[in-house]
């Protein structure tokens, strides 16, 4: 299988913005063992700007642009020496694709993505793809890894898209203000009724909540991929997502559509 893998901030990171070492370690692991075992794996990560918060002790996530664009510079190197390191320790090569919503934009920067992916993945390598922070204005923003994740699934044709986030999945009503909530396990069809469970969430740090996975859901799904919303807090559970066990909540690509 081909499988898209998008983890947030939140799963990466404490809220100082430090790593979550035990975390990520175990995500690497994991995603190295489903190489082995034949699945080609992209991995679209958050945490540039997360880590560079941590990294230049800032006391906050910025909310200016310069300060953000800074953060990611310095978070996004981080990031990537950490995914090399560890990767690294299980005989994978990693490989950074920083893009843009303009590339999507462009035929021929598009194809360029397309083809890049597919070489790399005929190598062995493994894909890390983030937004451009530094570079990505408001005219050219994708804005969050949900729906970059979603959009680099269509491109690459993927089987499966799983976005691990500090949410179980997508629940009837908020679990947050709601105790009686109930997790959603299959969701057969992203409707409006499905749409308007999309509350606003998110974390200190990172972007997105449960509205740009839902529209993440209804891209892949249209476009013959299912996508699966999971806890990313034990990345063990990988494995029963990939096996097609019920983890967390999933969305069924729409009938006769193949990736
Ligand atoms: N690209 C942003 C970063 O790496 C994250 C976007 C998101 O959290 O969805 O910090």
């Amino acid at each position: 299988m081909r499988i898209v893998v998008k983890v947030g901030t939140s799963t990466l990171t404490y809220p100082t913005g430090h790593l979550n070492l035990r975390r990520v370690e175990s995500l690497c692991r994991v995603l190295s063992d489903l190489k082995n075992a034949g699945h080609e794996i992209v991995l679209v990560s958050s945490g540039s700007i997360g880590m560079g918060v941590g990294k230049l002790s800032l006391p906050a996530r910025p909310t200016d642009i310069p300060t953000k664009q800074a953060a990611a510079a310095v978070g996004q190197c981080e990031l990537m020496y950490t995914y090399d390191r560890l990767f690294s320790e299980y005989r994978h090569t990693v490989a950074q694709i920083l893009l843009t919503g303009s590339d999507f934009d462009h035929a021929d920067r598009c194809f360029n993505f397309q083809n890049t992916v597919r070489r790399l993945l005929e190598l062995g390598a493994l894909p890390v793809v983030n937004e451009n922070d530094t570079v990505a204005t408001d005219e050219i923003v994708i804005g969050d890894n949900d729906t970059l994740g979603s959009i680099v699934a269509v491109n690459v044709g993927a089987d499966l898209l799983i976005l691990l986030s500090d949410i179980d999945g997508l629940y009837d009503a908020d679990p947050h203000k709601d105790p009686s909530a109930r997790l959603i396990s299959v969701v057969p069809e992203v409707d409006e009724r499905i749409l308007a469970l999309g509350g606003e969430s998110g974390s200190a740090l990172g972007t997105g909540g449960m509205q740009t996975k839902l529209f993440a859901a209804r891209r892949a799904t249209a476009a013959g991929i299912d996508m699966v919303i999971a806890n990313g807090a034990d990345p063990e559970k990988l494995y029963d997502i990939v096996e097609g066990k019920p983890i967390g909540t999933r969305f069924l690509k729409k009938a006769g559509k193949e990736a």
